[in-house]
């Protein structure tokens, strides 16, 4: 069989299992990835056809239903299946807490057979966790190519106020119509962009680590991840013109950020310190009750901080890391029109310097703050940057 980074097309690694050298057996769990710009309701039809003799229930948002989910809905009933269609209401954004959990948990009946969500990071995370609790399989068709979270098996809920992190299946399938992906929001396009550029300090970290701390890694995690971030990185212009294949490249990116995720067993090859901070900042608006930037977006900012405290760290770092290029990073946000400082995100002062001293303890995961502190660089650094941030702002 063909090693697993030198496939050609993300499609071929669904259903398959290796022994890596890493020395551990891997397997990717989702039974069909599709991420085209042809072919796309052939295969839908295909992957739901063992579900025709059953209720399948269709969900979307206000939003996805109208970009996507009429036309599946409109071409499964066409074609002879027993659907059922639920759309959440919203006016803007649909917010994962528990009463979206509770609204599709009453939706979902014995005869129910298959969830069929239609839409990117919310509708997935609510559906992912109520087919965990109902023991319904699901099928995600992605109408955005904005998190990495479609090919995960946990699902950030907001419950009581307060982000958790709660348990998820895989998907059945993953299947994207890049033609539906590349008029996405402009906004949903960086913020995807911003979660795959956050790669590069997240796997930074694991590399330090690994130097640091005889972290167990996976060389295999690395290269799969490592490539996909070249195809983005060298494709951030045609990004912006809505070029199909730079969508692609995005999708594929998210996609196998999670199968990597997978594969490793946790989340090390995919989030690092500039995780750390959109987790800490959304947490921080979610106990105020205030909207919060796209996940990668806030991704995003958090690389350029991380990668700015890597140049400062420079003196400790030990031999054989990757050199972290913060004006390429902060270049590529520019052209692409995104944010590149919290400020601009929208974090105050106050904010951003809590995060420096508080977001990297959100994990037990070492990143490199844990090395600022040891090395008691982190008041200098969080000092420095915040002027930088803020003052010249
Ligand atoms: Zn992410
Ligand atoms: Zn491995």
């Amino acid at each position: 069989m063909k090693q697993i980074t030198e496939m050609n097309s993300i499609s071929e690694m669904a259903g398959i299992s290796f022994d890596c050298d890493c020395g551990r057996k891997h397997s990717v769990d989702i039974g069909k990835i599709y991420i085209e710009n042809q072919g796309v309701p052939e295969e839908v039809l295909k992957s739901v056809s063992q579900f025709k003799e059953q209720e399948i229930l269709l969900v979307a948002d206000t939003n996805t239903y109208k970009v996507y989910g009429s036309y599946v809905e409109r071409m499964l009933s066409d074609s002879g299946f027993k659907l059922r269609t639920f759309v959440f209401k919203t006016e803007r954004h649909l917010v994962p807490d528990e009463k979206a959990l509770g609204l599709l948990l009453t939706e979902i009946e014995t005869e129910t057979s298959l969830v069929l969500a239609v839409g990117s990071g919310v509708i997935n995370d609510v559906c992912k966790h109520v087919c965990h609790k109902t023991g319904k399989p699901y099928i995600i068709l992605a109408t955005a190519p904005s998190m990495d979270g479609y090919a995960s098996v946990v699902s950030p809920i907001i419950v009581n106020g307060v982000k958790k992190t709660l348990s998820g299946n895989y998907p059945l399938a993953i299947i994207a119509d890049v033609t539906v992906l590349k008029d996405a929001p402009m906004d949903m396009l960086r913020a995807g962009f911003g979660d795959i550029l956050g790669k590069l300090t997240a796997l930074a970290d694991w590399k330090l680590s690994r130097i640091i701390n005889n972290e167990l890694y996976c060389q295999t995690c690395v290269k799969l991840i490592e490539n996909a971030l070249e195809n983005c990185i060298s494709n951030t212009d045609r990004l912006l013109t809505r070029d199909e294949q730079a969508v692609g490249f995005v999708m594929e990116a998210l996609v196998l950020s999670g199968i990597a995720i997978g594969l490793h067993g946790d989340s090390r090859p995919a989030s690092g310190a500039e995780h750390n901070f959109a987790h800490y900042w959304d947490m921080d608006a979610i106990s105020k009750n205030i909207e919060h930037p796209l996940h990668g977006n806030s991704v995003a900012v958090g690389t350029v901080v991380t990668s700015y405290v890597y140049e400062y760290m420079k003196p400790f770092l030990p031999e054989g890391l990757p050199k972290l290029d913060t004006q390429m990073i902060t270049g590529l946000l520019k052209r692409l029109g995104a944010c590149y400082s919290p400020f601009a995100l929208g974090i105050d002062k106050e904010l951003f310097v809590r995060s420096m001293y508080e977001a990297y303890k959100l994990k037990p995961r070492y990143t490199i703050f844990n090395l600022a502190e040891e090395k008691g660089m982190l008041d200098k650094i969080t000092k420095e940057l915040t002027e930088k941030f803020y003052n010249e702002a």
